[in-house]
C-alpha cells in the first residue's frame, strides 16, 4: 500500500469519489481509503434525484456543474453513470410557493440555469397522468433528471484511476496525527467475518500533507478522531417503490419518461422506477438515528419499514 500521498480522501461514497477525481485532474497525488465497498454508506441508498432548483447563488453553480460533469463521464471513462435527463418539474400549490420560484428564477439567470415556467394546464396536456387541480404553475427544469447513485461512484471512482488516484478498498481510518507539517493517519485493513466487517491485525500509517474527510454518516466518529465535536446525527428517510403501474405502462408506450415530480407544498417527490413509481416524502418528525454516533457494525443496512409514519398527516 502507497504510505506517503499529498492527498488522502476518507471515504468512497459519491463525496469522496468526486473529490478524489478533481484533486487527482488537478494534478494532486491522491489516495482514497474506505472501510467497506464503494458505494456502501448512505451513497447506496439515495433515489439519486438531481436537483437544479436552489435559492443560493454559490450552490446553483456546484449544482450546475454538477449536472454537466455527469454528463461527460461516460465519454471519459467508458461507464455509464446512469444519469436519466428527464428533466425536474418543481410544482406550486400557491402564489407564495410561486414567488419563491420568480426569486429563484433571478438566481438561475445569473448562474445561466435555463428553466421555464408551465401553467397547470401546459402540465395536463404534457402529462395527463399529472393531478393539476391544486396548482398555481410550475418551475421546469428540462436539463436536469436523476442518476444511479451507486452508478456514478464507479464512473467517478474509473475516472479518478485514470487520473492516477489509488483506491484502497477494506482500509478504515482509525487515527489521524498531525506533526506540525503532514499529517500521519493510522489504517487497519477490514476482514468480513460472518457477514461482519471487522479489523484485522494489518495496520499501516499513511503520511499525507492534506486530508479530506468524507464519511458521511459517520462524520460524528471522524470528527472525535480529530478531537473536535460534530453533532452530525442522521435523520430516517425511506421512499416506497411500487409494483408497475398500468396506465403509467401504457402511457410510456408512446411517450418519454415523466419528469421528477416534486411537489414542494405536500413535500413528496415522485419518479419512475421500471413502469411503477418511487415515492419519497420529507417527514415531518422523521425519527433521528444513531444520536451518538453509528455503529461500526453499520453498513448500507436497511431500517425496518415504517409505512404508517407516511401516511398523510406525517407530511406538512
Ligand atoms: C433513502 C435515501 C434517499 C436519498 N435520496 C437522495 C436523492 O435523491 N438525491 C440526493 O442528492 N441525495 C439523496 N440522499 C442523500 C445521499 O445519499 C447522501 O447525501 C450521499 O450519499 C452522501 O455521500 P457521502 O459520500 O458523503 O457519504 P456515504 O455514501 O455515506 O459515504 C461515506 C463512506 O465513508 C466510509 N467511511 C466511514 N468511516 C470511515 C473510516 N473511518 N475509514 C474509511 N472509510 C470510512 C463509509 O463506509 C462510506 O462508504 C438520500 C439518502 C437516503 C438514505
Amino acid at each position: 500500500m502507497k504510505t506517503h500521498v499529498k492527498a488522502l480522501v476518507v471515504g468512497g461514497g459519491a463525496v469522496g469519489t468526486g473529490i478524489a477525481y478533481h484533486l487527482a485532474k488537478a494534478g494532486w497525488d491522491t489516495m482514497l481509503v474506505e472501510r467497506d465497498e464503494l458505494t456502501a454508506g448512505s451513497t447506496w441508498h439515495a433515489a439519486g434525484l438531481l436537483p437544479l432548483f436552489n435559492m443560493s447563488y454559490a450552490t446553483t453553480h456546484i449544482h450546475k456543474y454538477s449536472v454537466d460533469f455527469y454528463k461527460g463521464l461516460q465519454a471519459e471513462t467508458g461507464l455509464d453513470a446512469g444519469f436519466y435527463v428527464v428533466g425536474n418539474l418543481r410544482m406550486a400549490q400557491t402564489d407564495a410557493r410561486m414567488d419563491e420560484y420568480m426569486l429563484y428564477s433571478s438566481v438561475a439567470e445569473t448562474a445561466g440555469v435555463y428553466h421555464e415556467f408551465l401553467s397547470p394546464a401546459q402540465i395536463k396536456d404534457r402529462w395527463p397522468l399529472v393531478r393539476t387541480d391544486d396548482l398555481k404553475g410550475a418551475l421546469f427544469h428540462p436539463q436536469d433528471g436523476y442518476i444511479n447513485p451507486a452508478d456514478v461512484t464507479q464512473a467517478m471512482a474509473k475516472g479518478a484511476r485514470q487520473h492516477g488516484v489509488t483506491i484502497e478498498r477494506k482500509i478504515q481510518v482509525d487515527g489521524y496525527r498531525w506533526t506540525g507539517s503532514e499529517w500521519v493517519v493510522s489504517v487497519t485493513r477490514m476482514v468480513e467475518q460472518g457477514g461482519n466487517l471487522v479489523p484485522s491485525d494489518e495496520k499501516h500509517e499513511i503520511h499525507a500533507e492534506h486530508v479530506v474527510t468524507a464519511t458521511g454518516n459517520h462524520a460524528q466518529r471522524t470528527a472525535k478522531l480529530l478531537g473536535i465535536k460534530i453533532p452530525a446525527i442522521p435523520v430516517e428517510h425511506q421512499y416506497i417503490v411500487t409494483e408497475p403501474d398500468p396506465a403509467l405502462v401504457e402511457w410510456r408506450k408512446t411517450n418519454p419518461q415523466h419528469p421528477v415530480l416534486r411537489d414542494a407544498d405536500a413535500k413528496w417527490y415522485v419518479r419512475e422506477e421500471r413502469g411503477g413509481w418511487i415515492l419519497g416524502p420529507y417527514e415531518y418528525g422523521a425519527p433521528a438515528r444513531f444520536e451518538y454516533g453509528v455503529p461500526d457494525s453499520f453498513r448500507a443496512d436497511l431500517f425496518p419499514l415504517d409505512l404508517e409514519r407516511i401516511e398523510a398527516d406525517t407530511c406538512r
